[in-house]
C-alpha cells in the first residue's frame, strides 16, 4: 500500500482499503472527515464505524476524501456496518433537505439513522409474544404482562421490552413462559414483513371512485414524478381510492408510504390495509417498539416491506424503491416539525418523490391553502372527489347564536344544542361535544386579589387539569399540585375555575345528561397511544352516547353512529394574530363537522358562536370552500404572505433578556445581505410566547419574493455575526405557527 493519497475521483462508487474516503458522522463537527478505507474496501453511502478521538461513531461514506490532511497521520474506518449502503438518492435527500431548511448535514443524518442497533451483527435472540394458554392463577404482575402484550398485538418484544413496558421483573415473564402463557422464540433479528397482495379484489368503486383510482394509477405506472392533490369531503373515499394507488405501486415492484399525522389513526389504517391486502404494513412511529422499528428500518433497505405507514420521520428512511408517497391529512398542523430539525414533512415529501423518481398523493377534505395555490397554477394535478360514498350526505350545518343566550356562569352548553343532544341519545345515536382545548379551564384567578396562575418558567398561565389534579403549563410541560391557597394574597379557598376546557365540559355534560354515557377523547388523558386506540375503537363500535374531544377528533376517524357534532366555541381559532388562524378554524369546523353523518343517516352539525356574521363562520355554513379559499388567497396575495411570498423566522434565546434583545438588533441592522434580495427584516420583537423554560425568547422575521433566493440571503446575514455559545438561534423556514 502506498503512503501517497490515491487521485480523487468524484463519480468513483468503490473505494479500496487505504484509499481516502470523506464521512459524515453524526456528532456536530461542522464538517466531514478524511479516512482510509477500510480492510476489504467500501461502496460509497457505506454505514460505517469510525475513531473520533478516543470513540467510536457511526457515520456514512459520502464520496471521496479531500485529501488535506496528512495521509499518513488519517485515521482508518474500523468496519462497515452490516446495512446496504446509504442510496444516492437518500443521499441527495438529505444533502437537499438540509439545504433547504439551513440544518447542518450532521443533523440531517441523524434523522437519518434513527434505528437502534444498526451497528449490531445479523444474529439469533428471543422474542415474546402471547402464548397458547391462560395461566392458571393470576397476579397482578402477570396481569401486567398478558395486558401489554394484547395492547400491542401481534408485535413481538424483546424480554427487556416486555418486562419494562409491564412494570415487572423478567423472572415473571419467564414464570408465565414455564406455563405457556406466552411464547418463547427463537427468531433471527429482523424478520420480513407479511407479503402484501395487490391482486386481492378491492371494494367497488363508485363511478367518481373509479376515475379518481384509475388517474392515480396512471400517474404511478408512468414510473416518473408527480404530485396530486386529491381533495373530498370527508367520507367521500379517498381512502379507498389511494389505495388503489397503493395496489398498483406493489404491482410494480415498488415501495409505498402512507403518513399519517396522528398515531391514533394508524389501528384504522392497519386494519383496512388488512382487508384490503390480507396483511399488515411496517409500522414506524412512537407507539411500536424499538425492536419493531429496528425491524422496519432494515428490512426497508432490504425490500423486506412494501408498504410503511408512519409519522413525519418515516419520510427518512432508507427505502430501495420508493414508488409512492400518501400524506394524509395532508394540511394536519403536525406535519411540521417544530423541535430540532425544522422541516414540513409534506413538502419534504416532494423532494424525496422529485428525487427519486416517485408519486405524491395530498389527501384532504380541507387542503393548506399552500396546496390549493399549488394545485391553481398548475403544479399539482387535482382531483376532486364532490360527493359522500353511498348514500351519506353532508351534514346539515347552522349557527347557534349566543348573543341571545343567557347561561348560568360556568355553563357553556345552550339550550338548544341541549336538546338536540338529548335526541340523539334517545334514539340511540351518538352526540358529538367539540372544544378545542385541553384540561379543565384554561385560568386560575384568585377572586380576593385578581391573580392570576402562571407558570413559574414561561410567560403563560398555567391550566388546571382536575383528571390528574394538577396545573400544567402548555408551553414546557412543568406541572404542579393544585394550590390550597392563593400564592400572591395567601387568601383560603378563593381561587377559581375561569373558562371552559374538555374536562369541564365533560363535568357540565355529566349533569345535563346523567343517562348517556360519556367518553372524553383528549391527548392527555390516556396513558398511551394504544389506550387512545382503543377508547377511539370502541366509540366506534357505539360505546359511548356523548362524545367529548379536543381537535383529536377531528382527525379522520369514523365513527358511524354519529349524527350531531356540536362545536361549542366556534370563535377560539378566529381570536389571536396567527397568519393562519381563519384557515385553521376554517378546517378544524369542516373537519369536525364531517365527523358526523358518515354512514346512512344524515348528521347535524351545529356551531355555538357569538359572530355569526364573521367571513370564516359563514363560508363553514355555507359549504362554499371556493369561496372561501379565493378570498383568503385575495387576502394573502396582497399582503405577500405565503403561499405569495416567503417567511422565515429567526428565534434568538437566551436567560439574559437585554443580551438576546441587543444581539437581535444587531443583526437587524446588519440587513445588507437581506436587502440585495430585496427582502425586509422585522423585528426583534419578543416571541408571542416571550419566556420558555426561563429563556428568553426574542423573533425576528424575514419576508421575501417567492421566488427569491432565501436561503442564500439568510446564510450570509448569519455569517455576519458570531453567535455567543449560552445563546441559541434557530432558524425557522416557511414557519407554521408564529411562536
Ligand atoms: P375518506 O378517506 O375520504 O374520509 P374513506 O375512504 O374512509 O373516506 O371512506 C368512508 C367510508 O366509506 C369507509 O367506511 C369506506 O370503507 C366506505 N367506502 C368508501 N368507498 C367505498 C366503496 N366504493 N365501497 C364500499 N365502501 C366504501
Ligand atoms: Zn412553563
Amino acid at each position: 500500500m502506498s503512503e501517497n493519497p490515491p487521485i480523487r475521483d468524484d463519480a468513483q462508487e468503490f473505494f479500496d482499503e487505504g484509499q481516502l474516503v470523506g464521512v459524515w458522522t453524526t456528532q456536530p463537527l461542522g464538517r466531514r472527515l478524511d479516512y482510509k478505507g477500510p480492510e476489504g474496501g467500501c461502496w460509497i453511502g457505506a454505514f460505517v464505524e469510525v475513531p473520533l478521538g478516543p470513540r467510536k461513531v457511526m457515520g456514512v461514506v459520502w464520496g471521496p476524501g479531500k485529501g488535506d490532511w496528512d495521509y499518513a497521520k488519517t485515521r482508518k474506518v474500523i468496519r462497515v456496518l452490516d446495512v446496504p449502503p446509504m442510496r444516492a438518492e437518500l443521499r441527495e435527500f438529505l444533502e437537499k433537505a438540509g439545504a433547504y431548511t439551513l440544518t447542518d448535514m450532521e443533523s440531517m443524518l441523524r434523522l437519518g439513522v434513527r434505528a437502534p442497533g444498526l451497528g449490531d451483527p445479523p444474529s439469533m435472540r428471543k422474542i415474546y409474544r402471547k402464548g397458547e394458554v391462560e395461566p392458571d392463577r393470576m397476579t397482578e404482575a402477570r396481569g401486567r404482562i398478558l395486558d401489554a402484550l394484547d395492547e400491542y398485538g401481534d408485535l413481538s418484544f424483546t424480554l427487556k421490552e416486555l418486562s419494562e413496558t409491564a412494570g415487572v421483573t423478567s423472572s415473571v415473564v419467564k414464570g408465565l413462559v414455564k406455563l405457556g402463557a406466552v411464547s418463547e422464540q427463537d427468531t433471527p433479528r429482523d424478520l420480513p414483513f407479511a407479503r402484501l397482495d395487490p391482486s386481492l379484489p378491492g371494494k367497488e368503486l363508485a363511478p367518481d371512485q373509479a376515475e379518481a383510482a384509475e388517474q392515480l394509477k396512471a400517474g404511478v405506472r408512468s414510473g416518473a414524478y408527480g404530485t396530486t392533490l386529491l381533495r373530498g369531503v370527508t367520507g367521500s373515499g379517498k381512502t379507498e381510492v389511494y389505495l388503489e394507488a397503493v395496489a398498483e405501486c406493489l404491482r410494480k415492484g415498488r415501495q409505498a408510504l402512507v403518513l399519517l399525522p396522528e398515531i391514533a389513526l394508524t389501528a384504522e389504517f392497519l386494519t383496512r390495509v388488512l382487508e384490503r391486502f390480507g396483511a399488515k404494513p411496517a409500522e414506524w412511529h412512537s407507539g411500536v417498539t424499538m425492536t419493531e422499528r429496528r425491524r422496519t428500518w432494515k428490512m426497508v433497505g432490504q425490500g423486506g416491506a412494501q408498504l410503511v405507514v408512519g409519522a413525519r420521520s418515516a419520510l427518512f428512511l432508507p427505502f430501495r424503491e420508493l414508488g409512492l408517497i400518501v400524506v394524509d391529512e395532508e394540511h394536519d398542523t403536525s406535519y411540521k416539525q417544530e423541535d430540532g430539525v425544522l422541516y414540513n414533512a409534506r413538502d419534504m415529501t416532494v423532494l424525496r418523490a422529485s428525487i427519486c423518481s416517485a408519486q405524491v398523493i395530498l389527501a384532504s377534505a380541507t387542503p393548506s391553502l399552500e396546496s390549493w395555490a399549488n394545485a391553481e397554477a398548475g403544479k399539482y394535478t387535482r382531483i376532486d372527489l364532490t360527493s359522500r360514498y353511498g348514500d351519506a350526505v353532508m351534514p346539515d350545518m347552522r349557527a347557534i347564536d349566543m348573543r341571545g343566550v343567557k347561561l348560568a356562569g360556568n355553563r357553556w352548553i345552550s339550550p338548544v344544542l341541549k336538546a338536540e343532544v338529548e335526541a340523539r341519545v334517545a334514539s340511540g345515536e351518538q352526540a358529538l361535544l367539540f372544544i378545542n382545548r385541553r384540561g379543565y379551564a384554561p385560568v386560575t384567578i384568585c377572586r380576593a386579589c385578581g391573580h392570576q396562575i402562571g407558570c413559574d418558567h414561561c410567560d403563560a398561565r398555567m391550566v388546571e387539569h382536575r383528571f390528574q389534579k394538577r396545573l400544567v403549563c402548555h408551553q414546557c410541560g412543568e406541572s404542579k399540585a393544585l394550590h390550597e391557597i392563593c400564592p400572591s394574597c395567601e387568601a383560603e379557598d378563593s381561587l377559581a375555575a375561569v373558562g371552559p376546557g374538555v374536562e369541564r365540559l365533560a363535568e357540565e355534560a355529566a349533569e345535563l345528561f346523567p343517562e348517556a354515557r360519556i367518553s372524553t377523547l383528549s391527548s392527555d388523558m390516556y396513558g398511551s397511544a394504544r389506550a387512545l386506540k382503543a377508547e377511539i375503537v370502541g366509540i366506534a363500535e357505539g360505546a359511548a352516547d356523548i362524545i367529548i374531544g379536543t381537535q383529536l377528533v377531528a382527525k379522520g376517524h369514523n365513527f358511524p353512529l354519529l349524527t350531531l357534532v356540536g362545536v361549542i366555541d366556534a370563535d377560539l381559532g378566529l381570536q389571536g394574530s396567527d397568519l393562519r388562524a381563519a384557515e385553521r378554524t376554517f378546517q378544524l369546523m369542516r373537519q369536525v363537522a364531517g365527523r358526523s353523518g358518515r354512514s346512512e343517516k344524515k348528521g347535524t352539525a351545529l356551531m355555538q358562536t357569538y359572530q355569526p356574521e364573521h367571513p370564516v363562520i359563514r363560508a363553514i355554513l355555507a359549504g362554499d370552500e371556493n369561496a372561501f379559499w379565493t378570498a383568503e388567497a385575495g387576502e394573502r396575495r396582497m399582503a405577500g404572505v405565503p403561499p405569495y411570498g416567503r417567511l422565515a423566522g429567526i428565534i434568538l434565546s437566551s436567560t439574559d433578556l437585554q443580551e438576546v434583545f441587543d444581539f437581535g438588533g444587531e443583526l437587524a441592522r446588519l440587513d445588507g445581505p437581506l436587502r440585495q434580495i430585496d427582502a425586509q427584516v422585522f423585528g426583534p420583537a419578543p416571541a408571542p410566547i416571550a419566556r420558555v423554560r426561563g429563556r428568553h425568547r426574542v423573533r425576528l422575521l424575514v419576508k421575501a419574493d417567492k421566488n427569491a433566493p432565501l436561503q442564500r440571503a439568510l446564510k450570509a446575514w448569519i455569517k455576519q455575526v458570531k453567535v455567543p455559545t449560552h445563546l441559541r438561534l434557530s432558524i425557522d423556514i416557511d414557519p407554521q405557527s408564529f411562536y
